[in-house]
């Protein structure tokens, strides 16, 4: 199967020579892989995976893609500017209770997309998927062609566009010693480690899922056909804090020091506790100064002006002059 093209690749590859020396690294020793720059509907990582997804939508005919998420997703965002490029439909299926007076971040974004919502009700995330497949069953009663794109894009065929990223970053940092990526629904880190192998990728993990190595293993396994183990996987799980979305502080500073070092902003839930990991592996000696490190910024800037407490927080530290 050939895969849909929904942006131009390679996405560049940055130096980050004062956020290095920042966070105890040499000048040489990190670069920052700007899939945040992917070019569909702002952008981030999901966009690879739907390259591959897409094309099997249309390979079995579909005429409406089906996802679920949290109304910050940016999957379910990106899923959305994926179905405008390919002209499909879209509908996605998300806890709450009907449409916010006011929509941001994300879900303005949806909005400007021309997204269908289902409010899933306190649906907690496991039920979600039973709400998609109800969804899709009722469009195929009405005539529709539905396709299930799976939670985050994560599949070992969504994997597939990590996998790409992988070899992207083997061809412009062909030293690379470590990768660090967000760790959310895994298909991102899976395709990382087909192409890297494990012990160059340090998964950060955000919290959206409860025990997600043995997922990422699945991933990896699949689309190797080498037997990946769960404890072979590099994976932090000391950046989640009180709970997946909720404000953490080490990411907190770490979105803020990226932004006022390089000039690079992250998104409070996903990239900003990847760069506290990454963070915390070099103060724990996990990656040492003189070892080629990429991070990789898989992109939610929106998701940053959809987060409260987050543009609370960082509001309040606007500063006046003199
Ligand atoms: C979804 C997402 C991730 C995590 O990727 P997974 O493949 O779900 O693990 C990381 N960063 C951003 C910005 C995301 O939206």
């Amino acid at each position: 199967m050939e895969k849909v093209t929904l942006s131009a690749w390679p996405t560049p590859m940055e130096a980050a020579p004062r956020l290095a020396a920042r966070i105890g690294l040499g000048p040489d020793d990190l670069w920052i892989k700007r899939d945040d720059l992917t070019g569909l509907g702002g952008g981030g990582n999901k966009v690879r995976k739907l390259e591959w997804l897409v094309a099997d939508a249309l390979r079995c005919g579909a005429d409406t893609l089906v996802t679920l998420g949290g109304p910050q997703s940016n999957h379910a965002r990106l899923t959305a500017a994926a179905a405008a490029r390919a002209d499909l439909d879209v509908v996605l299926v998300m806890p709450g209770t009907g449409h916010p007076d006011r929509a941001d971040g994300n879900l303005l974004l949806d909005a400007v997309l021309d997204a269908r919502i289902v409010w899933a009700g306190d649906a907690a995330p496991a039920e979600l998927v039973g709400r998609a497949e109800e969804t899709c069953a009722e469009l195929r009663g009405r005539g529709a062609t539905p396709y299930l794109v799976p939670f985050g894009g994560s599949s070992a065929l969504g994997a597939r566009g990590y996998r790409e990223a992988g070899e992207e970053i083997l061809a412009q940092r062909p030293d690379v010693r470590h990768v660090v990526t967000a760790l959310g629904s895994g298909g991102t880190m899976a395709g990382l480690v087909a192409a890297l192998g494990p012990e160059r990728v340090l998964g950060v993990d955000v919290g959206a899922l409860p025990d997600p190595a043995p997922v990422v293993a699945a991933f990896a396994t699949q689309l190797t056909g080498r037997n990946v183990t769960a404890g072979a996987l590099r994976c932090r799980r000391d950046q989640v804090g009180e709970a997946y979305g909720v404000l953490h502080e080490p990411a907190l500073a770490a979105l803020t020091t990226v932004a006022r070092t390089e000039g690079i902003v992250l998104d409070p839930v996903y990239t900003a506790r990847a760069a506290a990991g990454l963070t915390a592996a070099v103060r724990d000696g996990d990656i040492r100064p003189g070892e080629p490190t990429v991070l990789l910024h898989s992109g939610g800037l929106p998701g940053l002006f959809g987060h409260a407490e987050a543009t609370r927080r960082i509001g309040r530290t606007l500063r006046t002059y003199p």
